[in-house]
């Protein structure tokens, strides 16, 4: 039982959530709640980083469950608290270390939505990405060479300051960046500047990437572009990092290398075998059979080996396909009379049973789950003696 559940509730998981799962929300919701797309979230993408934080490593974890938010703000983050939500992000999709991105551009991170049947196959996709590259026209130099003046503004320092009376002989200063240089302390005069990039130095472009999603990449597999990230004078450019998001299959679920999939078959079928078909990802018929005599019980689990996916880098070998059986007992839950006694006949027999004269003979209704619920939360229910007892008085 955990204390409180908002670190789960912020990434839409639940306390019972394996790391893996709590890896692929924050993946999802980082990726949909960046600055870069959604410049109005900050507030949440820093309550998804932090919750993060916290769920992804096993020790908060444990902390946070037992003793909740409190827990963890009374000393168990090791000194000042949270890490920086851009930091976590980079950390998750491979930003490099703060070192690196000063002297690199942006990274650009995007999701790919991909079938199982790609991951399964293999596919080209094409991407069409926006981003800054160095303006042709100016080299990046943002006007005319040895045309760049100090700006009057702020006279080259690239802050105005402004000094604003808040009270009878108090004053408050307030430091900005300079908008007429946007900070640079230089700028060209209107007619030297150059018209592509309007002084920006960079222009956005449209650039097409081609995307090889091999045989067997995961779900959240990254794939790196480097150098093919935003550009800006002076600094290498970041890099495009690619993350594949799988849809969701109808009939496939993925574990890993292994299928699996759920097979409705008839009780006729579960009793005395049968014959099927399955469509493989890369459409070959496969058939499967049980033989007469066999009995598959509901819920039993068989496999098909080397049927599973393929192996990343190793696409010959294939891990399982699993099969879980779903026995289809007779449709509306009723057999007709008069085809009970043959029926009978056939089946292993029944046990005897001995019936006491006083038995008290009950109905047996549907169960309302809902009411079962109920009783479980509360708390003493189940420790009352009550009825058990009353039973035990009757029979003595
Ligand atoms: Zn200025
Ligand atoms: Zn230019």
């Amino acid at each position: 039982m955990v204390k409180e559940t908002g670190f789960y509730d912020i990434l839409g998981v639940g306390p019972a959530s394996s790391a893996e799962e709590i890896k692929k929300a924050y993946r999802k919701l980082a990726l949909k709640y960046h600055p870069d797309k959604n410049p109005n979230e900050g507030e949440k993408f820093k309550l998804i980083s932090q919750a993060y934080e916290v769920l992804s490593d096993p020790k908060k974890r444990e902390l946070y469950d037992q003793g909740g938010e409190q827990a963890i703000k009374e000393g168990g983050m090791s000194g000042s608290g949270f890490s920086s939500p851009m930091d976590i992000f980079n950390m998750f999709f491979g930003g490099g270390s703060r070192m690196q991105r000063e002297r690199k551009g942006k990274n650009v991170v995007h999701q790919l939505s991909v079938t199982l049947a790609e991951m399964y196959n293999g596919s080209t996709r094409k991407l069409g990405l926006q981003k800054n590259v160095i303006c042709e026209k100016c080299d990046g130099y943002g006007g005319k060479k040895g045309t760049l003046e100090k700006c009057s503004n702020c006279k080259g320092r690239g802050v105005q300051i402004q000094v604003q009376q808040i009270g009878p002989g108090m004053i408050q200063q307030i430091q900005s960046m300079c908008p007429d240089c946007q900070g640079q302390g230089e700028r060209f005069n209107s007619k030297d500047r150059c018209k592509n990039c309007t002084g920006q130095k960079v222009e956005r472009k449209k650039k097409i990437l081609e995307v090889h999603i091999d045989k067997g990449m995961k779900d959240g597999q990254k794939i790196t572009y480097y150098g093919e990230g935003d550009q800006e004078p002076g600094l290498e450019p970041g890099d495009v990092i690619i993350v594949l998001d799988q849809n969701e299959h109808p009939v496939f679920q993925r574990q890993h290398d292994n299928l699996i999939m759920k097979m409705e078959i008839k009780l006729v079928e579960a009793l005395c075998g049968f014959k099927r078909t399955i469509t493989t990802l890369d459409n070959r018929e496969l058939m499967i059979s049980s033989p007469p005599g066999k009995v598959l019980k509901h819920n039993d689990i068989k496999s098909v080996q080397n049927e599973g996916m393929p192996i990343y880098k190793d696409p010959c070998e294939r891990g399982q396909l699993i099969i879980q059986f779903i026995v289809e007992f007779p449709e509306n839950g009723w057999i007709s009379n008069s085809m009970l006694p043959d029926l009978e006949a056939l089946l292993p027999p029944r046990e005897e049973l001995v019936i006491y004269d006083d038995a008290e003979e009950v109905d047996l209704c549907d169960a309302d789950l809902s009411s079962q619920q109920h009783a479980h939360s509360g708390e003493s229910y189940e420790e009352d003696e009550g009825p058990r007892g009353g039973v035990q008085c009757h029979t003595q």
